[in-house]
């Protein structure tokens, strides 16, 4: 019987390939860097054909090293979400860059909406804001200023799709009749699926200007989803799992549950809650998002994220100097009592959710004479817990409060940070043993597609491995102080 799940990983800057086993053991991986365009300040443009490339490189490597197409049991993908690409489904290639998640041209388009009076509307249909971060507005840019994409579109032969849409459609046979679809999860990025609708929604199609023809089919996320073209691997693997990054992360951190969290502490911090069946209304902004789509069920999640978090450390590293790698924060952190009154409002590019000030600068308070690298490294750890905090409430008053929190991300390395969320927030933290949930998360989908564990919560007791807890210890009345203090600082930012 074959044996491994091999996972794709598209991510923004490099495209894996992963070898799993159903014991989530990992036995290769094969990884290349995706070259980076930047046309103009705040745009962001990829190669689709050279993530195409790449990709098939990547898989291949990896399925050599197990040993062969025939020790490949199924295919599971995960990617950079909202990321467009456009293509013809008769030459099977694509006809513009990529346009990238990051990619900030479509502002001007998303404010007219806005002033049209759309937002509120568009939030209640999608869970989403009107932000150029989406797909849709990205289409619509292309349909506008690519003659290629036009053309297409005119004569019935464009395909849209996010980067697990196209990676499908190429490994299914492109031009040679390659399907074209894409996974509840990543439609749920779009503005054009309404998150109670089974496939893209005509009146936002209409809105956003964006042919619904030239749009995929829904699917789910795991299951016979689609099968590979003979000629890529000597063999017709299953593709059985897809999923987009960060709901692929909240499923390799099991968060099946109603109310279970992870928050995926990098450069910034992505915060997901497992809300059910239950379509997500936001007050605070906060998104709300499709975190999988199984049998045509759909589970939905509640998203916020913080843009500054690994990055301040970064900026303690390389601009003031402070320590020399990041880890050097934790014992510097343990080597006090407390920061002596200093606190960091991590505010250098703004404030994410649930404050949503892009105007808001940085803060240091607090200093004296007594205040010294210690205190500042320390600072900044807490201000971790304080941020997370924030959208803890943000995510209750949204009737999505947590009931514990499982970390990831290269920051939660830290435990004196890990210790100090849980401290802050007064809930459990747990820390997987193996980071790569992202990656994970996809394997277990693909793993319940094919049939190689029986559901989502077999494929996690079996594939997740050792967790590392931290329970809650510390006085209430230190706390209140700590907040009392954060509060006053995030006033001034
Ligand atoms: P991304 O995926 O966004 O590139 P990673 O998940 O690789 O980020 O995390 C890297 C970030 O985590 C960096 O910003 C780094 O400063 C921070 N970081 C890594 N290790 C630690 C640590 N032990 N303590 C504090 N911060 C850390």
């Amino acid at each position: 019987m074959s044996k491994f799940i091999l996972v794709l990983d598209e991510g923004t800057t490099s495209t894996r390939a992963m070898l799993f086993d159903g014991a989530g053991q990992v036995h290769a991986i094969a990884q290349q860097d995706i070259t980076q365009h930047y046309p103009q300040a705040g745009w962001v443009e990829h190669d689709a054909a050279e993530i195409w490339e790449k990709t098939l490189a990547c898989a291949r490597d990896v399925v050599v090293a197990a040993g062969g197409s025939e020790q490949i049991a199924c295919i599971g993908i995960t990617n950079q979400r909202e990321t467009v690409v456009a293509w013809d489904k008769d030459t099977g290639e694509p006809l513009s860059r990529a346009i990238v998640w990051q990619d900030r041209r479509t502002a001007d388009f998303c404010e007219e909406l806005r002033n049209e009076g759309h937002e509120p509307q568009v939030q209640v249909q999608t869970g989403l804001l009107l932000d150029p971060y989406f797909s849709g507005t990205k289409m619509r840019w292309m349909l506008d200023n690519a003659k290629a994409v036009k053309t297409a579109a005119d004569a019935g032969t464009l395909a849209f799709g996010t980067i697990e849409s196209w990676l499908v459609f190429k490994l299914t046979g492109g031009a040679n009749g390659g399907v074209h679809i894409t996974d509840a999860s990543n439609a749920s990025r779009t503005l054009l699926m309404a998150l109670d609708g089974a496939g893209f929604d005509h009146g936002l199609c209409e809105l956003f200007g964006v042919p619904h023809h030239a749009l995929p089919q829904v699917v789910d996320n795991a299951g016979t989803i689609a099968t590979t073209e003979l000629s890529l691997f000597d063999a017709a693997i299953p593709i059985s799992g897809l999923a987009g990054d960060q709901q692929s992360a909240t499923i390799g951190q099991a968060c099946l549950a109603h109310g279970e969290t992870k928050a995926t502490y990098g450069t910034g911090a992505f915060v997901l809650t497992n809300k059910g069946t239950e379509i997500p209304r936001s007050g605070n902004r906060l998104l709300g998002t499709v975190l999988m789509q199984l049998g045509g069920e759909r589970t939905y999640a509640i998203e916020g994220s913080v843009f500054v978090a690994g990055s301040l450390i970064q900026w303690l590293r390389d601009s003031l100097g402070i320590v020399g790698v990041a880890s050097e924060t934790e014992a510097l952190a343990r080597s006090i009592e407390d920061t002596g009154g200093v606190t960091i409002v991590p505010a250098l590019a703004g404030l994410g959710a649930p404050h949503w000030r892009a105007d808001a600068r940085g803060v240091i308070s607090g200093l004296s004479f007594a205040s010294g690298k210690a205190e500042l490294a320390r600072a900044a750890l807490e201000a971790m817990a304080h941020q997370t905090h924030d959208l803890a409430e943000a995510f209750a008053a949204d009737g999505a409060a947590w009931d514990s929190l499982k970390i990831d991300g290269g920051m939660s390395a830290n435990d004196w940070m890990a210790q100090d969320l849980a401290n802050m927030l007064g809930l459990t933290v747990e820390r997987p043993g193996f980071v790569e949930t992202t990656a994970l998360g996809t394997a277990m989908l693909a793993a319940v597609g094919a049939g190689l564990h029986s559901d989502l919560a077999t494929a996690a007791e079996a594939m997740r491995g050792e967790l590392t807890r931290f329970e809650p210890d510390m006085d209430q009345s230190v706390r209140d102080a700590r907040l009392a203090r954060w509060r006053k600082a995030l006033a001034a930012a």
